[in-house]
């Protein structure tokens, strides 16, 4: 059965499937009606985007701002038709833009035999027209504020996004959530151990709902099910 085109995460928060549960990508309402979409998909999920935004009722002019959690083909892959779309740049951490910009994945992590192999294979997307880079600690001004998270690591400009009001963390790719919590794929990331470590972050910050970029949310205390992962793995 396909999944919803949108689903509700909290009042003005959607996630998009974008493929199945595995690849998420998010909308965010403001209550005068400007949307916030974050995170694209791979290449043939730009227009999965769009007719998420149509089907809770907003249309391309609603966008004001377009975000990434960093410059990977699963996430950045459907960037550049839905900036055509909506006529707007994309918001990304300042260590991500230039890979961004050029349509290329950050370097992998080559102390892993995998790394190494897909180091030479093509990893690359459409490139992506860059406007507001994020330092962490940034708070955009959207929705109660959505604050930068420099989780660095699976990529050097990786970024989880804490949406302050409606109390839901976007960690991104510094944890999945398919079948149960675990790491991102270890051959993926530019600095595995780095990852982990800065995972940490998470355990801090204060959510109700946690959503992922990889899998379905967690509604029910998932700030312990977080700690509980962080601790079992070595992170805290
Ligand atoms: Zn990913």
């Amino acid at each position: 059965m396909a999944s919803a085109p949108a689903v509700p995460l909290a009042p003005g928060v959607w996630r998009i499937p974008l493929v199945r549960d595995f690849v998420n990508g998010f909308i965010l309402r403001d209550d005068d009606g400007q949307v916030t979409l974050v995170d694209m998909g791979i290449k043939q999920s730009g227009k999965k985007v769009m007719a998420a935004l149509a089907s809770i009722g907003s249309g391309p002019s609603d966008v004001t701002r377009l975000m990434l959690t960093h410059a990977h083909p699963d996430h950045a892959g459907g960037a550049s038709y839905v900036a055509q779309q909506t006529g707007h740049e994309f918001g990304i951490h300042e260590a991500d833009a230039d890979f961004a910009r050029r349509g290329v994945s950050p370097p992998r992590d080559q102390s892993f035999l995998l790394g190494r192999l897909l180091g030479l294979a093509k990893n690359g997307f459409p490139p992506v027209s860059v406007g507001e880079t994020f330092t962490d600690g940034q708070v955009i001004p959207f929705a109660g504020g959505i604050q930068v998270v420099h989780t660095p690591g699976h990529s050097p400009g990786h970024a989880s996004y804490l949406l302050r009001e409606s109390g839901v963390l976007i960690t991104g790719d510094a944890i999945f959530n398919v079948r149960g919590l675990r790491w991102p794929i270890k051959s993926f990331c530019t600095d595995f151990r780095m990852t982990t470590q800065t995972a940490a972050r998470l355990a801090d910050l204060d959510y109700t709902t946690a959503a992922f970029t990889h899998g379905p949310e967690l509604r029910d205390r998932p700030r312990e099910d977080i700690r509980r992962f962080l601790k079992a793995h070595g992170s805290m």
